[in-house]
């Protein structure tokens, strides 16, 4: 059977779905291919008896007004999901014996916080904030990064205000750079407080974090931008992407693993994976991770293009832990989301979920701890020695979180451990690869991949791509790229922001 789109999207994580009814919304015959049962990818839930639970991502940024969430599901026509606004954020416990570090929604109760635990860092922190502030202004006028062509330059040329002229004097520092510019590098602890959060968001220590875009990362959680936690789960980000889809005519076919691409005269051909069933386009939009390309595409690749992605550094995997308790044994006010630094696997990042927010039954807490890891030795493993690390690795994140919440092993109703074996299984991901590329001063924003491949009618967007990891990010990267082959076609595609 043969049938024939205008576009291919291929994965229906929340960039290709973004990309997908961005696209079907323009007018486009739109066919999104998923390899999976469901849509969501790193952003999706699976159930376990009464649980449900987040796959990877636990909070979402973007939902305030202006932000990138918010900005496509009005464009869409669909109401924000139902979400609580995190405060603290996060709680951050360096394992050192003193208060963890809350780190607060409000801009002033965080700056009094971060005076408390890091006295003398303020310099530090006004440096990040006017970084940012000048970040963030320019991203909201959605610039094109990096350029590849005239068109590409024509949307980051005007975006850019003598702001960003002059926070680009530091494009190839790091925060570590700033610690030392400010006169604050001589604090290990805010240092170690640094190098905790920075990995979340960047997979990069403070060192090797770009400093403009940790500069962003670290005013995240403030009002009035944020993180939210979502009532019901994670996936009904990806419900409200695929009912858009739907609107607009578009089609998603799930079990659809595309294993082949093709350049034909007419455009692109897909072969998919153990199926007699193959789709012609004009343009094919990979919402994958860029590892996958040389398997889908082999030879094609110009061999500039692959060894370029020969030479990226390789991401981390994670090691992922999903658990339930009795809620009464949590400590009273358990925050929602907590760091440990923690020797063994690594320092853990814990999501507990709320009372009635759909994860749990009634007074019972799902817990979910994340931990990066290098993924590539869990597959070099046999049988025997893989169960054996798992089980390893499971033993050590509990003791983990039995320490931070008072518990017992006994007192678990539910422990499972994905590797990035599983997480290769759940979401395609070479290696189970988590997040995007590492956002170091070589690799982010303008020295990153970009959306414009040198194949015609090849485009990429996901967490590989600018402006990198995490839900919001990848919608923007999508909008990005929906944008470029819209102008190839002819068309505008423009949405609403605060400065247009
Ligand atoms: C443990 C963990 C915790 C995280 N925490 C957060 C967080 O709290 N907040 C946040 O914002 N972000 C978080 N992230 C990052 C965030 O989840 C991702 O950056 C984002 O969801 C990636 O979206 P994506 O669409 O680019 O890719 P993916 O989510 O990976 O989606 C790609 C999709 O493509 C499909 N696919 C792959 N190959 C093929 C193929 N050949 N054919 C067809 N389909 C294919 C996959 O099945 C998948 O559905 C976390 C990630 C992890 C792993």
């Amino acid at each position: 059977m043969e049938t024939r789109p205008d576009v291919v999207v291929v994965g229906a994580g929340i960039a290709g779905l973004t990309a997908a009814a961005l696209l079907a919304q323009e007018g486009l015959a739109v066919q999104l291919l998923e390899a999976h049962q469901q849509s969501g990818g790193c952003a999706g839930t699976f159930r376990r008896g009464p649980y449900t639970f987040d796959v990877g991502a636990t909070q979402v940024a973007g939902l305030e007004p202006g932000g990138s969430h918010q900005r496509l599901l009005a464009h869409f026509g669909l109401p924000l999901p139902q979400a609580t606004p995190l405060d603290p954020v996060c709680v951050v416990d360096l394992a050192d014996g003193l208060p963890p570090v809350r780190i607060w929604r409000d801009p002033a109760h965080w700056a009094s916080e971060r005076e408390q635990q890091f006295p003398g860092s303020s310099r530090f922190w006004q440096l990040c904030a006017s970084l940012h502030e000048a970040n963030w202004s320019f991203a909201s006028r959605d610039p094109v990064l990096p350029p590849r062509s005239l068109w590409d330059l024509g949307k980051l040329l005007p975006a850019l205000r003598p702001a960003n002229l002059a926070s680009g004097l530091l494009t190839a520092a790091s925060v570590a750079d700033l610690l030392t510019l400010t006169g604050c590098g001589g604090d290990p602890r805010l240092r170690r407080f640094l190098d905790l959060q920075l990995r979340l968001y960047s997979q990069e220590p403070a060192e090797r974090t770009a400093a403009l875009y940790g500069a962003t990362v670290l005013a995240m959680g403030q009002a009035p931008l944020g993180l939210w936690h979502l009532q019901g789960s994670m996936q009904v980000l990806s419900q409200q992407l695929e009912q858009a889809l739907a609107a607009a005519g578009g089609q998603l076919r799930r079990r659809h693993r595309v294993s082949a691409l093709q350049r034909s005269a007419e455009g692109w051909r897909l072969q998919i994976e153990r199926q007699e069933f193959s789709l012609n386009a004009t343009d094919v939009v990979l919402a994958i991770p860029v590892q996958s390309l040389p398997d889908l595409l082999g030879k094609q690749l110009p061999a500039g293009y692959r060894n370029r992605l020969k030479g990226l550094n390789d991401p981390s995997g994670a090691l992922v832990f999903y658990g339930a308790v009795k809620r009464e044994l949590l400590p009273t006010n358990c925050p929602g989301h907590i760091q440990l630094d923690w020797a063994d696997p690594g320092s853990l990042f814990v999501s507990v979920s709320h009372e009635g927010d759909g994860r749990a039954p009634a007074g019972q807490a799902t817990v979910i701890a994340s931990v990066f890891t290098p993924a590539k030795p869990w597959f070099e493993l046999e049988a025997p020695s893989y169960d054996q690390a798992k089980a390893d690795a499971m033993a050590a994140l509990q003791r983990g979180l039995e320490s931070l919440l008072g518990i017992t092993s006994k007192q678990w109703l539910h422990a499972e451990l994905a590797t990035p074996r599983g997480f290769e299984r759940w979401t395609g991901r070479p290696f189970g690869f988590v997040g995007g590329l590492g956002q170091n001063p070589s690799s982010f924003g303008p020295f990153g991949l970009a959306s414009r491949t040198p194949l015609p009618g090849l485009w990429l967007c996901g967490d590989s791509i600018h402006p990198g990891e995490g839900t919001a990010a990848v919608g923007l990267s999508a909008l990005m790229a929906c944008r470029q082959l819209l102008a190839e076609r002819g068309q505008t595609l423009s949405i609403t922001s605060p400065n247009t």
